[in-house]
């Protein structure tokens, strides 16, 4: 019989790892990994100035936030119509139009662990374009022990694995962005460093220019070499808890938290346990943002506190709840787990309690699911369990860290 050789390279049979044959031909695995590795460098985007992300339409942003991201329907839809419009911008950078979209960053202000981060997260998702967050505290102005507002770019040119260009398109989501307010609402006193001179670095890079990053972070220093980034198209999503920014829209709204709106708009009920719906720039102002940060910050969304309901969703609705991740945890060593419904309430009920919010579920599932976790995978003769409420009072009773997650 005639000697079996790859078609491509010439190679024999006993030579290679692996033969595949076809009608008149054949290939050996080493031809195969080589045609693979052609085959993905030609899928990949061509950097050819042409920008590289999924454009996704407002609709079809909203339902994809819809499988992650419970409640919260006016922000994911202000979200979705402001990002679209970004990336649109985008596209229209290539002719030479007399209408200029301008940029829209993004404000959203919520309570903590109502869903701003994952929001800013999923949408980079969906777009496939690059995504970093940075805490607006750390931020500090040049020459102060802190971070340079340089280095937020930092982190975006690293989710980017340094493709510039990909990072010049991606988002950046800064959080705390309330706790750099300035501290008084008179702009005549005397300049509040800790605030307003951070709001000013931050001013630097929402405006669009081109800014030195030093690509390692850190401190400049002079062996650095610096990479410039030009901001103009990175959107820039900021967030906040803003507490007590109910008592400005309240007296905005010329009424207190109880109570009508003026004269005007006379019939029009104010809903005076979530005022934040009404949040406006001017809120934003009063708080303490200088009118330049807020005149560069123009989508302004706001997010609902959770409820229980909500909370309760969260546990076992979104396309990843923490319930859904425990459960492909232990279908991994074959074991079938089940939640019954009066334990999550338990877990939502503590987790209320302990004011932890949407961030305190987590925990609360570990605290209760590592005995589970440590015992199950080395005892063979368990195949299915259902955590039900008196597990999860014992459990949580018993951990060992039931004051941290108080304290958290
Ligand atoms: P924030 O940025 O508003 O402080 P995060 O987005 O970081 O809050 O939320 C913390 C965690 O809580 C998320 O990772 C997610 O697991 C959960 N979470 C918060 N809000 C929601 C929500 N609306 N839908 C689903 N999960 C949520």
């Amino acid at each position: 019989m005639k000697d079996i050789v790859c078609s491509f390279c010439g190679a024999r049979k006993e030579q290679v790892e692996l033969m595949v044959s076809g009608l008149n031909a054949h290939i050996c695995n080493k031809c195969i990994e080589q045609t693979w590795r052609i085959l993905n460098e030609e899928r990949k985007p061509k950097s050819s100035g042409k920008p590289v992300f999924k454009l996704v339409k407002p609709a079809d942003m909203k339902t994809h936030l819809d499988e992650y991201i419970i409640g919260q329907d006016k922000a994911k839809k202000v979200l979705s119509v402001a990002v679209y419009n970004h990336y649109k911008r985008l596209m229209q950078k290539e002719s030479n139009d007399e209408v200029n979209i301008e940029k829209s960053n993004i404000i959203m202000v919520g309570e903590t662990g109502t869903g701003k981060t994952l929001l800013a997260k999923t949408m980079a998702k969906a777009l496939q374009v690059p995504f970093c967050i940075a805490d607006a505290t750390v931020i500090t102005e040049a020459g102060y022990v802190g971070e340079d507002v340089e280095t937020i770019l930092t982190r975006l040119l690293q989710a980017a694995d340094y493709d510039q260009e990909s990072a010049e398109m991606g988002i950046v989501y800064i959080d705390e962005i309330d706790k750099i307010a300035r501290k008084s609402d008179n702009p005549s006193i005397t300049r509040d460093v800790s605030g307003e001179g951070v709001q000013q670095a931050l001013l630097k890079l929402l405006e669009g220019s081109i800014v030195n990053v030093p690509p390692q972070g850190g401190r400049k220093h002079p062996e650095q070499k610096m990479i410039a980034v030009n901001t103009e198209n990175i959107l820039f999503i900021c967030g906040g808890a803003f507490d007590g920014i109910q008592k400005r829209i309240a007296s905005r709204l010329n009424t207190r938290p109880v109570g009508f709106v003026g004269e005007s708009e006379k019939d029009k009920e104010v809903d005076a346990d979530n005022l934040l719906q009404y949040v406006s720039s001017q809120d934003l102002k009063a708080f303490g943002l200088i009118p330049e940060l807020i005149g560069r910050l123009p989508v302004v969304a706001h997010l609902n506190p959770l409820d229980k309901t909500a909370l309760r969703s969260i546990l076992t609705e979104p396309k990843n709840s923490i319930v859904k991740q425990y459960v492909k945890l232990f279908e991994m060593e074959d074991i079938k787990i089940t939640f019954s419904d009066d334990a999550l309430d338990f877990i939502v009920d503590k987790a209320v309690e302990f004011g932890l919010g949407a961030r305190g579920l987590r925990s609360i599932c570990e605290a209760i699911m590592l005995e589970p976790m440590y015992d199950l995978p080395s005892n063979d003769s368990v195949k299915e369990m259902e955590i039900n409420l008196e597990f999860v009072k014992k459990q949580i009773d018993n951990a060992v860290d039931s004051r941290k997650l108080r304290v958290a």
